[in-house]
């Protein structure tokens, strides 16, 4: 709501219905016309006269009613149409003239009163002001005895209300408004005058069918106007109510004699009119914060037409006669009392929000053509920014696979939602590779499993051959209590657990008895790549097996070889092939590190020449400044210097785009070093469990570590990349995915005790893992 700049009172005016028999020796109207005096002599004190003196706005006697439409309400009618709200009221006794002044006569176009004036300069207005669209409603409403009357429900398409169906209402934004009252379009001064002779039609037939005088309730005609700019395609938008109020005669209730019905109506009348009076006590007090509105319809109605924002006038209409001097008075004391409320008139501004989505959306366009013509003359044309296709997202899905194995060397970023797409890209190829090494991990774990159990089958062979009494005289003490075959196959986890407790504690078994271990004749599980050497292996223990027989030695596992030694044969054996790419690769990024160090001291070189002769450029350009002169010879020497600057400044580039390639490239074969350390590695993992197998928890020996220390001592690779083989997330899945796997097979540790067949020295010898039962 805008508000006016400056603050007023309520504008109150008086005007006398003429008479023959005017009381001039009791009313004085002054020559300003804004003062009357009323001398009044009391009855109880006789001879004693009282006066008062009541300025105002204007007294209007003997006015036509073209003055007074003048006067009192052409204001408040422009008012209206520039969208501050209006209320235009008659109070006064009845009788006095309130319907005159409001109505006027009905018969004669002259003596028209202030509505069908209104209407007219309305439309006149509207004619005029041609920048705005202005949509005109009217209502008339009756109020009587504290019951809403719709005069203007007769008409066609207005909803057959009861009273009781008409309630005054408040909605932030909308101000006071009565559900149920109809509102009646209007294009011209004739609709609009039609809809005003209904009412007062409508008011008569009320009066006469339900016995009432019209004079003994309060009517309000309303002129609801909204206006839009055609200029501007605004989403803003103008409401304002010019209400025109006929209120119900104010004489005092003994004076007639009424009873009954009348009574019951002169009681509703001074109630209303007093709470009237109160509000405006209200109003005019600007130490009171609380208006009591609601206390009458009549006052609920107008709560927003009586001073605040509104452009409120009043006409005290009063009776010159001396016989009606009280009635006389009272109506200038209410009118003074009038005007002492303050108004602060305010357009009553809205948005509407259709139309501020249709402005937003118009800014959108304007904007993105704005972008587009600026994405072209970058040279980026054919972006959008419009949500991905289904086609991009596949194309951007292919791009960072392509940007992932290698193929790609990078994505240009082309607009925010691009970006987007591509970071939702790589968190799905990284939440896939986790997937995808825990379901390696945990096949090859099965695997591990399943040739584990496949090969408790034959291990029964050597026990039919020597039976666990055979197989006693040979046993420590400890393992004389070893159960049979069958039994170990079902042992418990229990009695598995304190078995390896017990392999864990075992002494350290001599060089002997392994020897002789490793002769007897055994079922083994070994790799491909070894099947002939254990062949060769099973064969000579197998020969060997008659002079030192199995039975004379102890079924006692000793702990397994040491790791960084295994790890040293499996990379000459089984692991040499990922063991000799692991070795290429580490060469291939050490030649490219070095490039990359030459590269980056070349272009260091580069840009301290650019530093260099930007300083001297700088210097002496402030030597220059400092003499204030020029000299051919420092024009000349500024020139080649510039050129020398702008060379090297390519130079820089040149170097620097090869030194981004060369960075590139040490990243991918950094990449690879990391992919073939973690398959060897992981291939001994399972190698080494295969060819001893040894509960998990015994394998957690830092491999890494050893090819870690191997690979510092050959100086190729900083200690830098095994952090990375850590910090890699895909590594991280991983390892959490072995742990977890180790700890569930620990849980269920199989009932057979790993023995490592240990064989003398020797290049065609290998040790070969065997299956026993356990003890
Ligand atoms: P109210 O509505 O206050 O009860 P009315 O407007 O009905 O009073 O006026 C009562 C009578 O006085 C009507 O016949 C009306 O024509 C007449 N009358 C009132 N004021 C004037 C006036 N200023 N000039 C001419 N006639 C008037
Ligand atoms: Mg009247």
């Amino acid at each position: 709501m805008k508000a006016h700049s400056n603050s007023s009172e309520v504008a109150v005016f008086v005007r006398i219905r003429p008479t023959a028999h005017f009381a001039t020796d009791l009313i004085e109207c002054l020559p300003d016309e804004q003062t009357v005096n009323i001398y009044h002599r009391k009855a109880s004190k006789k001879g004693q006269r009282s006066s008062w003196s009541f300025r105002l706005e204007g007294i209007l006697q003997n006015v036509s009613q073209e003055e007074v439409y003048a006067k009192v309400c052409r204001r408040v009618v422009l008012g209206a149409l520039d969208g501050y709200n209006g209320t235009v009221m008659c109070f006064g006794q009845t009788g006095a003239g309130k319907t005159y002044t409001m109505t006027g006569s009905t018969e004669s176009y002259k003596q028209r009163g202030i509505i069908p004036r209104a209407l007219q300069e309305v439309f006149q207005e509207v004619e005029k002001r041609t920048e705005h669209a202005y949509s005109l409603h009217l209502s008339y409403l009756e109020i009587y005895n504290e019951t809403l009357v719709d005069l203007l429900s007769s008409l066609r398409g207005s909803p057959r209300l009861s009273p009781r169906d008409m309630v005054v209402m408040e909605e932030p934004g909308r101000g006071v408004f009565i559900r149920g009252l109809s509102l009646h379009p209007v294009h011209c001064e004739e609709e609009a005058l039609n809809l005003l002779f209904e009412g007062e039609m409508n008011r008569i037939i009320g009066c006469h069918t339900l016995n009432r005088n019209s004079s003994r309730s309060h009517c309000i005609f309303t002129v609801h106007i909204e206006s839009r700019s055609r200029t501007l395609s605004d989403a803003k938008y103008i409401t304002s109510k010019l209400n025109l109020v006929d209120l119900a005669g104010s004489e005092r209730l003994g004076k007639t004699g009424s009873e009954g019905q009348m009574l019951k109506e002169a009681v509703y009348i001074n109630k209303s009119l007093s709470f009237l009076e109160q509000a405006i006590l209200a109003l005019g007090d600007r130490r009171r914060d609380h208006v009591p509105f609601r206390q009458t319809k009549l006052t609920h109605v107008l709560k927003d037409s009586l001073g605040g924002n509104c452009n409120t006038v009043l006409v005290a209409n009063i009776y010159g006669e001396a016989v009606q001097i009280k009635e006389t008075l009272s109506t200038l004391r209410f009118a003074s009392r009038m005007k002492c409320v303050r108004i602060n008139p305010a357009v009553n501004e809205h948005q509407d929000p259709a139309l501020q989505v249709k402005k937003l959306q118009k800014e959108v366009q304007r904007l993105k053509e704005e972008l587009s013509i600026f994405n072209t003359m970058v040279n980026r044309p054919g972006i959008t920014y419009e949500q991905l296709s289904e086609a991009q997202l596949a194309e951007i899905h292919s791009q960072v696979q392509r940007y992932l194995d290698g193929s790609l060397k990078e994505i240009s970023v082309v607009s925010i939602s691009q970006v987007h797409a591509v970071f939702a890209q790589f968190k799905l190829a990284v939440h896939e590779q986790e997937q995808k090494l825990k379901a390696q991990l945990c096949q090859t774990h099965s695997a591990v499993e399943r040739e584990q159990s496949a090969n408790i089958v034959p291990v029964k062979e050597p026990e039919t051959r020597s039976s666990p009494e055979e197989l006693e005289p040979a046993q420590t003490p400890k393992n004389t209590q070893r159960p049979s075959s069958t039994k170990a196959k079902t042992k418990k986890p229990k009695e598995k657990q304190s078995h390896n407790k017990r392999q864990g504690e075992g002494s350290p078994v001599s060089k002997k008895r392994l020897e002789s271990a490793s002769k007897s004749k055994l079922n083994s599980v070994q790799t491909p790549e070894r099947e002939q050497e254990s062949q060769e292996a099973d064969t000579e223990s197998h020969d060997t097996q008659d002079s030192q027989p199995a039975v004379s030695e102890p079924f006692q596992s000793d702990s397994p070889p040491p790791k960084a030694e295994s790890f040293e044969e499996f990379k000459m054996g089984p692991g040499s092939h990922i063991n000799c790419i692991l070795k290429e690769n580490k060469a291939m990024l050490l030649e490219r590190r070095n490039l990359l160090r030459q590269i980056t001291e070349q272009v260091n070189a580069v840009k301290r020449e650019i530093d260099c002769t930007t300083a001297t450029i700088q210097q002496q350009k402030y030597m220059r400044g400092g003499q204030g002169q020029y000299f051919s010879m420092e024009g000349e020497l500024d020139a080649t210097l510039l050129l020398q600057l702008r060379q090297l400044k390519a130079h820089y580039r040149q170097r620097y785009m090869v030194l981004r390639d060369i960075k590139a490239e040490v990243n991918y074969c950094q990449h690879l070093v990391d992919q073939c350390r973690m398959r060897l590695l992981s291939e001994f993992e399972i190698w080494y469990k295969k060819s001893f197998l040894l509960p998990e928890e015994e394998l957690n020996v830092n491999l890494d570590q050893s090819l870690e220390q191997e690979e510092e001592s050959q100086q190729c690779l900083e200690p830098l990349q095994f952090e990375l083989l850590t910090d890699d997330p895909s590594a991280e899945s991983f390892c959490n995915a072995r742990y977890r796997t180790q700890k569930r097979r620990n849980s269920k540790v199989l009932s057979f005790t790993p023995v490592r067949r240990n064989t003398s020295a020797g290049p065609g010898q290998r040790r070969l893992p065997s299956i026993l039962p356990g003890t």
